[in-house]
């Protein structure tokens, strides 16, 4: 059996427990106790990640030689799990900042743009952020319509974009613009920008997010903002293929969050269970319980092995597109229902915040959208199982 197959990737290497026991441990020390306030008041919780950034951890995904942890994508599944099974804005945080900032910039930047940018993102002098959704493109990427428009030896974007992640704090900005809309996902551009750039400016997002609700989500406008030439990351034209490379890493995260989820829902159940008593027995002795708590743990280990496949091939740098969107459609799915399903077995406690399942519950359905929704992951698997037509006059 081959070892990228996934066969035995339950079994963690050395290098899995020490990175795991590492963030269990500051996943409960840091951020679990302020995890339920940062929810309540909505604030993203600063010192917590800066506490995080002085452990090495804004670095985790980055070599060693750019001043990182240089864990692989095995590690940071757990890193992932952890933190996830504490708090998903934190970890919605770390996926973006690793995931689709670094480890994106470490595979597609210029030497001279990784130079200057990957130490200050590995130490947490920067936050990373992500930045491609727009208002008219969420699931159709190739239709953004912020522009990049030659400027003598450079270019200067107008547009807005919304929903992006740690958009408040960050220092640096993969922004996706086109040189030509008509182009479609041929003229996307992936450009850097830096925080401070002129005409950037930022804001909250409208309303009260369902879960999440320390995380930074912001509307950013570009109106005229100014980039060199050499901050285009890779090819002009090439930026499609930047953004897509940027989610494999970071879906991989959102699949590891949910099944941090999962472990903590069923923690949660299993201990409320064994403690609470009715009719004169432990609400864990009753099969229909029992029944809830065996199938969750079922699908929480199977989100788990197919989340450790894809990081599997990650590792080793072979084609995992399918694999890594399968993880993230089960991982959610299973997320968004047995965190309700547990809401239900704490009975009123669950109802709470007071118990993080009720955080927990609200925080789950946002894993299914973001980073391509899971009605798009399935379209992403059955493409990849059914090929494309390529009878002529075909439509795609
Ligand atoms: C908490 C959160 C954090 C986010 N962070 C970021 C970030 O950091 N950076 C960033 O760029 N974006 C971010 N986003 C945006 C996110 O990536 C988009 O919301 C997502 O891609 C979906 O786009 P949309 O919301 O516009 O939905 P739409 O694309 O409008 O989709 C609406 C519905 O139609 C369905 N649909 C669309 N096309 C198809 C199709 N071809 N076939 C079948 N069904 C289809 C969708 O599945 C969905 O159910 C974030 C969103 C959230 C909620």
């Amino acid at each position: 059996m081959s070892e990228a197959t996934g066969d035995g990737v339950a079994l963690p290497r050395p290098q899995d427990v020490v990175a795991r026991d590492l963030c269990r441990r500051l996943a409960r020390e840091i951020v679990a106790p302020i995890a339920r306030e940062a929810d309540v008041e909505r604030v993203f919780p600063a010192a917590a990640v800066r506490a995080l950034a002085a452990e090495g951890i804004l670095g985790a995904a980055l070599p060693t030689a750019r001043g990182g942890l240089g864990w692989d994508a095995l590690q940071l599944s757990h890193l992932y799990e952890e933190f996830g099974r504490v708090d998903q804005s934190v970890r919605g945080f770390l996926s973006v900042h690793l995931g689709l900032v670094s480890q994106c910039l470490h595979e597609f930047a210029a030497e001279a743009q990784a130079a200057h940018w990957l130490p200050r993102l590995a130490s947490g002098e920067i936050f990373g952020a992500y930045a491609l959704t727009e208002v008219g493109a969420g699931s159709d990427a190739a239709a953004i319509a912020t522009v990049a428009e030659a400027d003598g030896d450079g270019w200067r974007l107008r547009g807005e974009k919304v929903w992006i992640t740690n958009g408040l704090s960050a220092g640096v900005f993969i922004v996706f613009a086109t040189v030509d809309p008509a182009l479609r996902h041929k003229g996307v551009t992936a450009f850097l920008v830096p925080g401070d750039a002129d005409g950037l400016s930022r804001e909250r997002m409208s309303g009260v997010e369902l879960g999440h609700r320390s995380s930074e989500h912001a509307r950013l406008r570009f109106d005229g903002v100014r980039v060199a030439r050499d901050q285009v990351v890779g090819e002009v034209g090439g930026g499609f293929k930047v953004a897509m490379g940027g989610l494999d890493h970071g879906r991989i995260g959102v699949a590891a969050g949910a099944v941090g989820t999962l472990q903590a829902c069923l923690d949660a159940a299993i201990e409320f269970g064994r403690a609470r008593r009715q009719f004169g027995r432990r609400v864990a002795d009753f099969q229909m319980v029992q029944q809830r708590i065996a199938d969750m743990a079922t699908d929480t280990d199977a989100a788990r092995l197919l989340t450790r496949r894809a990081a599997l091939l990650a590792v080793h740098g072979v084609e995992r597109t399918k694999q890594v969107s399968m993880a993230k459609l089960f991982a959610t799915e299973a997320a968004c229902k047995w965190s309700a399903e547990t809401v239900l077995l704490l009975g009123s406690r669950g109802y709470v915040n007071e118990s993080p399942v009720e955080r927990h519950y609200r925080d789950a359905p946002g894993l299914r959208i973001y980073e391509g929704t899971n009605l798009i992951q399935r379209i992403v698997i059955a493409r990849a199982l059914v090929g494309k037509d390529t009878r002529q006059g075909a439509t795609s």
